[in-house]
């Protein structure tokens, strides 16, 4: 291959396409990241991020510097406005974090520039080819048009992804029928029973009638909020017109009365609850990643969540391609594990709107789903499934217990005392956790870019050695040899 202007080029500086230009950075691919916007907007749909995505945060040591941007600290998280714990799991972060998409994309933006690799402002990615040893990216900036060759592109451009089009990849689903609008409004007087600061989901939003809908999440400011509503059977006849600060007034009339005054609607867009994913995620060196690859209604607080571990995925794989070490089917293993788990999130969020009281069976329906949501067992489950804490991804060879699940971080203890293995993923290399040295060079054969770690005991019985992938998934253990 000659004349290769990069190794990637991730199309679109979203949560999705920064998560990953920071782990092929990390793994020493160059990448250029290309995003049409000169600015940051600034703007935030998204307000929280889950368990999972914390604690892969975590594997990378980001969390601290998140955290430090975040403003809330949710306890539970929400299946169908019906509050759920995650008590029910093993993990140090029980919890979501309150923080306005803009604070993470900065956030990432910032250490990506910090790993020598700026976003590209002002590059429109306009089309592409590919063909066996690479592909031509066109985009468009203010100086004109502009090619770039690389060994493979990623889409991270979002729903109306021009990568997943110009791939001609199928986007099959379901139109919306409804509409939402989420607004960002300063009130004056409060509404009566709105939570000062946002700790739970309780209360957070509900049902007003058989298909609309509405909350108000605090957002870290006195009197700022963020107001959502919207109609489920009905929409507005251009999707993509502004909203007008009449309109929000009037839905904050109608849900608030005289209960509220409103200073200041600072932001207003519209959402719908269109649910489509791309038919697959990969065609030959261009891949789809985040809301590229599939987009659902914003229930249950996912879509940023499910893009970053997109992006956590498909960044070691991709690594491990350009640097020769892996090949075709190591990278196939990105769509294989994560299209069944975007279809999952597009299933659930379809059960969630499944849970609208539209008729006397259905609200008879939800209740009996909210006294089983209560129960720890439902609960666990469910938060799992929105968070990303239950996933397991599917591995072969044998049935130990800990492959394909997730490292939950619990201390492990060395002969110099108990360290958190977390730790040991900061530079985005395989772990290796071993009680016998042997297995080192075993592991290494696997995974040439790893990092070990002695322990004088693993949590699994019978176990010797526990290898974690960089995104903290066990795909590989050693068995205690029978005596
Ligand atoms: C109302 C609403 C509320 C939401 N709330 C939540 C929530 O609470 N929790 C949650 O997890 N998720 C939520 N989401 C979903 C979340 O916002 C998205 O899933 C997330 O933004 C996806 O990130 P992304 O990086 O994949 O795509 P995007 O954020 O869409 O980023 C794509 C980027 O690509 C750029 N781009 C597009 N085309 C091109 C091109 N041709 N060339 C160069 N650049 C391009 C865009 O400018 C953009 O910067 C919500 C969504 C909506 C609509």
């Amino acid at each position: 291959m000659h004349n290769l202007g990069t190794d990637v080029v991730v199309t679109g500086a979203g949560p999705t396409g920064l998560m990953l230009a920071h782990e092929l950075a990390l793994a020493g691919v160059d990448v250029v990241v290309l995003e049409r916007h000169p600015e940051r907007t600034g703007l935030s749909k998204a307000l929280n991020l889950q368990p999972r995505t914390a604690e892969m945060l975590e594997l990378r040591g980001l969390l601290d510097g998140v955290e430090a941007r975040s403003y809330a600290t949710v306890q539970d998280g929400h299946f169908a406005m019906i509050p759920v714990g995650y008590d029910g799991w093993d993990t140090r972060f029980p919890f979501q974090l309150g923080i306005p998409q803009a604070a993470v994309e900065g956030f990432l933006e910032e250490r990506l520039a910090a790993q020598g690799t700026k976003v590209m402002r002002g590059s429109e990615v306009v089309d592409f080819v590919q063909d066996k040893d690479s592909v031509t990216v066109r985009y468009r900036t203010d100086g004109g048009e502009t090619r770039l060759r690389a060994k493979f592109l990623v889409g991270c451009d979002g729903s109306r992804s021009v990568v997943r089009k110009g791939l001609g990849m199928g986007f099959p689903g379901v139109d919306g029928e409804g509409f939402g609008v989420v607004a960002d409004v300063l009130f004056d007087k409060t509404p009566a029973g709105a939570q000062k600061q946002w700790r739970t989901m309780r209360n957070i939003g509900e049902p007003t009638g058989e298909t609309t809908f509405k909350g108000l999440i605090p957002l870290g400011e006195p009197g700022l909020y963020r107001f959502v509503y919207g109609d489920r059977a009905s929409r507005p006849a251009d999707m993509r017109s502004t909203v007008t600060h009449d309109e929000v007034r009037q839905a904050l009339h109608d849900s608030y009365g005289e209960s509220a005054t409103v200073s200041e609607i600072r932001w207003a867009s519209r959402f719908s609850d269109a649910a489509r994913q791309a038919e697959h995620y990969r065609a030959g060196r261009v891949l789809l990643a985040g809301d590229a690859a599939h987009i659902h209604f914003p229930a249950g607080g996912q879509g940023l969540n499910l893009g970053v571990q997109d992006a956590m995925n498909l960044g070691w794989k991709l690594a491990a391609t350009v640097h020769g070490w892996a090949g075709d089917d190591l990278l196939d293993t990105y769509e294989a594990e994560r299209h069944p788990v975007g279809a999952q999130v597009l299933h659930n969020v379809a059960a969630q709107l499944g849970l609208t009281p539209r008729s006397h069976e259905s609200r008879a329906l939800r209740a009996v789903f909210a006294d089983l949501a209560a129960l720890p067992e439902v609960s666990r489950y469910l938060s799992g499934m929105v968070s990303g804490l239950g996933i397991r991804y599917e591995t072969y060879g044998t049935s130990h217990a800990a492959l394909g699940t997730r490292l939950t971080d619990q201390d492990v203890l060395t002969d110099t005392g108990p360290i958190r293995p977390s730790t040991l993923f900061h530079n985005g290399d395989f772990v290796l956790l071993t009680t016998t040295p042997a297995h080192i060079d075993a592991a290494r054969s696997q995974a040439p870019r790893l990092t070990t770690q002695l322990v004088t005991e693993l949590p699994w019985p019978s176990t010797e050695a526990v290898l974690y992938r960089p995104d903290g998934y066990a795909c590989w253990t050693a068995p205690t040899p029978p005596r």
